[in-house]
Formats: structure tokens, sequence, C-alpha cells
């Protein structure tokens, strides 16, 4: 087998080993069926036992209940961006509630824009999104058409470690850089929805978890692909979807469950890796500055600064000699940002502590 590097990659961004391992044997054939699920049809009975058992493993991870649909969508969270307000807010009397903790939302708050009245009830912006807003700093109006968070902001690394209450107004959340990493309560939520390729999949597939009684607020004006009600209909199958992403989906939940052990687990992990991290950092006397605040860090992103750019390039390009790869921060917010979603291994995180305590002890003073 090639090497493979450690790979902080904030997305598309690292698979689990045996997921990737078990794809590449069912490749050239699936067990049974002769071909690989890049070639039989959507509506064959191995596909439909496929798409089957990922959403059975889903829905067992995250104890869906049965008044939710689990779609599996094309457009990546970005098309997600503009369905959600097409199919809940076009011809609606309220507005929609945005919490902006950060890029994705500012994101999708300008696509919801175009279809609707948009409130932002929390805008991060005068301390450059580094923290979140207390539940008391949250004025949600009760009859708004629904509560907007993005659950982790990828490229700034705060996240929500509960989300808010939102009464009985939906809460629709942009789970794309945390889904899975921790159990969540989904009768919480109106909308669950997550491009796969960062802590979930590849490329190509976003699961779009919804409450059923929001399906009636999609009109049957909308374009047949944007509207939420079809997909439901249909069971993801309208049209042709995109089958090698469900397969994926369905092996990574598999992993949670059979190797991990379930989302409870996994999410001591996560604490764990994301603690051997920020300890450095707290531990530095300042050569590594966090940009989240304490109480809002993600523990899927670690983003930080060194005292200059300078050292941050030296920092980069030894760091990729260690195997390190993949560690310079969004072009928008500069810096370093580490990625350590569930597949990446604590001996990776291991390595990286050990890199940063190193170069610190060379070049800090
Ligand atoms: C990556 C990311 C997106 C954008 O995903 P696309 O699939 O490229 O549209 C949106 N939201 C969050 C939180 C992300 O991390």
């Amino acid at each position: 087998m090639t090497d493979r590097v450690f790979n902080f990659s904030a997305g598309p961004a690292v698979l689990p080993l045996p997921v990737l391992e078990q794809a590449q044997q069912e490749l050239l054939a699936l067990p049974e069926v002769g071909a690989s699920v890049l070639e039989i049809s959507h509506r064959s009975k191995a596909f439909s036992g496929i798409h089957e058992s990922a959403k059975e493993s889903l829905k067992s991870l995250l104890s869906i209940p049965d008044d939710y649909h689990i779609l599996f969508l094309q457009g990546g969270a970005r098309l997600q961006f503009s369905m959600i307000p097409m199919n809940l807010l076009r011809g609606s009397d309220s507005p929609a509630d945005f919490v902006l903790t950060g890029t994705w939302g500012k994101k999708a708050r300008e696509e919801a824009e175009k279809e609707g009245a948009v409130r932002v009830v929390w805008d991060g912006k005068k301390t450059n999104y580094d923290r979140l807003p207390t539940a008391d700093q949250l004025d949600l109006a009760p009859n708004s058409a629904y509560v907007y968070i993005a659950s982790n902001e990828t490229i700034q690394g705060v996240q929500f470690s509960t989300e808010p209450d939102t009464g009985d107004v939906p809460l629709v959340c942009d789970a794309s850089s945390d889904f899975l990493h921790r159990p969540v309560d989904i009768t919480r939520y109106g909308i669950l929805f997550a491009c796969a390729q960062k802590n979930a999949g590849p490329a190509g597939v976003t699961v779009v978890i919804i409450r059923d009684d929001l399906l009636k607020r999609s009109q049957d004006s909308l374009p047949g692909y944007m509207n939420y009600r079809i997909h439901a209909d249909n069971d993801s199958l309208w049209n042709t979807p995109p089958a090698f992403g469900i397969y994926m989906v369905g092996l990574v939940a598999r992993w949670l469950q059979d190797e991990i052990g379930g989302l409870e687990k996994m999410y001591e992990q996560n604490r764990d890796k994301a603690g051997m991290l920020y300890q450095v950092i707290d531990e530095c006397d300042g050569f590594y500055r966090g940009h989240a605040q304490p109480g809002c860090r993600s523990v899927m992103n670690v983003t930080f600064r060194l005292p200059t750019e300078e050292l941050e390039k030296k920092f980069l390009a030894e760091a990729e000699t260690n195997g390190l790869c993949t560690l310079k921060g969004h072009r928008s917010v500069g810096g370093i940002r580490a990625s350590i979603y569930n597949a990446m291994p604590v001996e990776g995180v291991r390595a990286l502590r050990g890199y940063m305590r190193d170069f610190l002890a060379k070049n800090a003073g």
C-alpha cells in the first residue's frame, strides 16, 4: 500500500481506512452482484439494499424518529442554502432568523435573502467570529419561519456544543463539518443537513434529515429538484441519486456503529483529540494563539495563529516534511487549521501535538 500521510484537510477530508479498504475491495464486484455500485441501476434490488442499510445505520446512530425523512441529495451544502428558503420561506409571512457565527452562516443568509425576509438575530462580526451567542443574547421571535444556525463553523473553528432552544420554531442546522461527531437530539431540529465530504463520506452527496410536517410548506410551483416533498415522496429516487456517495456514507455509518461503538464513544474520542491540541495552545505562553474563545472551541477544526506569517509558513513547510499535511488555514482567515474529523486517528493528533511542541521549543522567544 502507498504510504498515507496524516491528512488534516478541512474537506474533502480523511475517511476511515477500513471504509476505503472495503470500497476498494468491492469496486470490481459487490458480493453476490458481480458489478460495483457504480454500475448498477438505482432501482435494482442490490442498490435498494445499500440505500436502506445506509438509512437504517443513520437512523440507529442518531435515533432518528419515524416522523423524519432521510434524503440523499446533490448540489452540496450550498444547494441547501437555497433549497431551505425556497421551501420554508417562499410565500411565508414571517421572516427567517439567522444566527451568524462564521463564514458559512453568512453565505447561507445571502441565499435566503433572495427568497424572503431574513432577520439576523445575532452576528459575531464584531469579534471576528471567535465566539457563539449566549442563550440570553438570542432574541428569537416566536413566529419566525425558522431559526438557522451552522453547528460548526469550519473556517473559524467555533462550534455549538448544544443546540439553542427555539421552542416551536423549527431549527434548521448546517452540520456539514460536524455531522455524526456526537449524539444529537434530532427532535430539536426541523432540518439537519450535511454535505458528506467533511465528516461522513465523499463529495457529491448531502444528507438532509427533515421533519415530515415541514414538507407541507413546499409549494408545487418550485422546480422539481428543489422541492423537498418530491424527494421525500420518492425516497430520494426522483432522479438518479448519488449512488456511490450513499454507499460510502453507509459504510462510514456502519464503521461508527461496529468499530467505534456509536456516537457517544466517537464524541469521547473527538473531545480527547481536540483536547490534546488545545492543551498545547493553552500552555505555550501565547506562541500559538487560538482563534476561538475557549468556551466556543470546535472539536473538529482547531484554528490558530503563530506570532508572524513567516513562522506560519515555516510551520506548514516543516509539518509537510513530517507527514502532517494540509494544515493551512482558510484563505479568508489565514493561520493554521487542523481539521480532526471522526476519521483522523488519535496517532495523527499525537504526531501533530509532538510537532507543535517541538516547533515551539525551537522557535519561541
Ligand atoms: C464545506 C461547508 C459547506 C459547503 O459545502 P459544499 O458541499 O461545498 O457546498 C457549507 N457549510 C459548512 C459548515 C461547510 O463546512
